[in-house]
C-alpha cells in the first residue's frame, strides 16, 4: 500500500522541525513510498519557494522537483544555512535516527581538534621566537653593560630599551583564539535530541548518555 506524508513545520513527519528553521514552509515537501517500496520526495514550495534539496554523490546539494531517494539520502528543506533543516531520509521512517546529526557532530569535532592542534603549534612557534629575541636582547645588554663599565659610558641602556621595544611589537601567543575554540566546542557539542551538552566520547560513540538518542 502506498504511503504518503507531508513534511514541513506543520507537517505530518514523526519529528519536529525547530521553529528557528524559518526557511521551512508549513507544507514543504511530500514523501511518498510506492507499491514497489520505492521512496520519492517532491518539493511543494514551487519555483519561487525556498526549495527542497538533496545531496548528490559529490556532496553537493541540488534543488529537486520530484526525485527517487533512498534511506541514506540527505534532504535539505531550504537553500542552506541556519534557516534550513537537513536530515537523512531514514528519519521519516525512524524518527529517532540521528545519523545525520551525529555525522555532523563528528565533522565539527574533527575540525575543531585540527584547528586546536594548528593553533597550539603556531603559538609554540611564536613563543619560541619571542624567547629567542628576549635571550638575544639579554646577551646583548650584558655585553653592552660590560662595555659601559669598562669605558664608563651609558651605552648599556640602549640594547635593553631596544629589545624591550622589539618584543612589544611581536605577536604574543594567541590565547584568545584558543579560548574561542574551546567555547565553540562547548556550544556545538550538544545532543541533537535533548540539546544537553555531550562529551567527545559521546560524539564518538554516537549516543547521548542522557536521552539515549543515537545515530
Ligand atoms: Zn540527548
Amino acid at each position: 500500500m502506498p504511503y504518503e506524508i507531508i513534511i514541513g513545520n506543520g507537517g505530518e513527519q514523526p519529528f519536529t522541525i525547530p521553529g528557528s528553521c524559518r526557511a521551512v514552509s508549513h507544507n514543504h515537501a511530500r514523501f511518498y513510498v510506492d507499491d514497489d517500496g520505492n521512496w520519492f520526495i517532491t518539493d511543494l514550495t514551487g519555483p519561487t519557494g525556498n526549495g527542497t534539496f538533496i545531496r548528490d554523490s559529490n556532496g553537493e546539494f541540488r534543488r529537486i522537483n520530484t526525485k527517487m531517494i533512498d534511506r541514506d539520502t540527505v534532504i535539505r528543506l531550504g537553500s542552506g544555512g541556519h534557516n534550513s533543516f537537513t536530515f537523512y531520509a531514514n528519519r521519516i521512517i525512524a524518527p529517532d535516527d540521528f545519523t545525520f546529526e551525529f555525522d555532523l557532530l563528528h565533522r565539527q569535532l574533527n575540525d575543531i581538534r585540527q584547528e586546536q592542534l594548528m593553533l597550539e603549534a603556531e603559538n609554540e612557534k611564536k613563543a619560541k621566537r619571542i624567547r629567542g629575541i628576549r635571550l638575544g636582547g639579554a646577551v646583548l645588554t650584558i655585553s653592552f653593560i660590560a662595555v659601559s663599565l669598562i669605558t664608563g659610558s651609558a651605552l648599556g641602556v640602549a640594547p635593553a630599551v631596544l629589545s624591550g621595544a622589539v618584543s612589544a611589537f611581536l605577536p604574543t601567543p594567541d590565547q584568545k583564539k584558543v579560548k574561542d575554540l574551546i567555547e565553540r566546542k562547548k556550544t556545538s557539542m550538544v545532543c541533537p535530541k535533548c540539546f544537553s551538552p555531550i562529551s567527545e566520547t559521546a560524539v564518538y560513540n554516537r549516543v547521548c548518555p542522557l536521552c539515549k538518542a543515537k545515530g
